[in-house]
């Protein structure tokens, strides 16, 4: 399913329910990676969600019955009652899927007890094709070859593996070789974030929109015989460039920022994406679906004549891709401006400040 389109899209609508719905469990995490989105810390903020406050929410999200539910962090395996809540969640009938960081937390035990709860997923960042690239953006050395080992435990124990590869300046130079390196330890999903200059990430270190058109054809084109899916976040063009290639009937709409995609941040706080810091409620005191069935912000985000950009409010994509709304927001502080990942112009009207190329 290239391209951010989760299952069931085509079936519900995504103005009534999110499909996938992401809880950041906590920010707290050992490892120190230049590109933290949550711009992750040593130790829980004060103000994370407590353990009966996690059960209220997990009794919302089991209410909604989202196809996706993932636990992530910071570091998930850092919370105490991780364990307790993925076991309640399982109970509900949600299939939980885990991003936990690669530490001395993650061992072939803490694998075999995620199995045994019935995890749906891991999901392990591999942003480097070897140790030295991989650990410098982890800041941690040894992380790779950790990585090479536990995803033998995910194989091993049969559950689902998801290699998510954050791209940006340091590693789209070694794309062609990860993406051998996924097929080589048997990933079910290979997970493309391109970068996002939000928490420690930098504007500079994401890729230009040149070379993520070229990256987006190379996706589309390896796409059809990977021996794994291919997804993209916070990159709906490559839902674009295939439907250039092959047009969606359908019309689906890419998942993502609000659009079928929810976010809790560890205090609660309900927002389109852990990309986009704003802030439409909070789980203490409102209701998850509620918030998402009827903020004016995430009405906005599922609206794509909405856009405000030059470029994407003309776009005859703007349904099936519609941009990053996170980018868009972290470049021009306003998320339903142009993408500026983006090369594609419109024909009319004039191309937009960021630039872009025809095509
Ligand atoms: S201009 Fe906007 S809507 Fe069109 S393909 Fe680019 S990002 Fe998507």
């Amino acid at each position: 399913m290239p391209g951010g389109h989760a299952p069931g899209t085509a079936e519900r609508d995504l103005d009534d329910r999110p499909l996938v719905v992401v809880w950041e469990a906590t920010r707290a995490c050992a490892l120190a990676c230049r590109h933290c989105r949550a711009s992750a810390q040593r130790r829980p903020a004060p103000d994370e969600l407590t353990p009966a406050e996690a059960r209220d929410l997990l009794a919302q999200i089991g209410r909604i019955r989202p196809p996706v539910f993932v636990i992530t962090g910071g570091d998930p395996l850092e919370r105490a009652d991780l364990f307790e809540r993925i076991a309640e969640a399982a109970a509900m009938g949600l299939r939980v899927s885990l991003a936990p960081s690669v530490t001395a937390r993650l061992q072939r035990q803490t694998v075999a007890s995620l199995a045994a709860l019935g995890c749906a997923g891991i999901q392990l960042s591999l942003d480097g094709a070897d140790a030295e690239t991989h650990d410098r953006f982890r800041g941690c050395p040894g992380t790779f070859a950790r990585t090479m080992r536990a995803c033998g435990w995910v194989r091993e124990e049969g559950i689902p593996l998801s290699l998510g590869t954050t791209v940006s300046t340091h590693n789209a130079d070694q794309l062609d070789e990860l993406y051998e390196l996924v097929g080589s330890l048997g990933a079910a999903r290979w997970d493309l974030f391109f970068l996002v200059p939000a928490g420690r990430a930098q504007a500079g270190e994401m890729i230009p929109p040149t070379l993520a058109e070229a990256v987006m054809i190379w996706l589309a084109a390896v796409s059809t015989d990977a021996p794994f899916a291919i997804k993209t976040t916070e990159a709906p063009q490559l839902r674009r460039v295939l439907a250039a290639r092959r047009p969606d009937p359908n019309g689906r709409p890419a998942v993502g920022d609000g659009k079928g995609f929810v976010f809790i941040a560890a205090n609660g706080d309900i927002r389109p994406s852990g990309f986009l810091p704003l802030v439409a409620g909070n789980t203490r005191r409102d209701d998850l679906l509620a918030t998402y069935r009827r903020d004016p912000l995430f009405r906005a985000l599922r609206d794509p004549d909405a856009l405000t950009g030059p470029r994407c409010s003309q776009c005859g994509y703007r349904r099936t891709c519609g941009g990053s709304r996170s980018r868009a927001y972290a470049v021009y502080g306003d998320p339903l401006a142009d993408d500026p990942l983006c090369a594609h112009v419109p024909p009319s009207p004039a191309p937009s400040a960021s630039g872009g190329v025809p095509c």
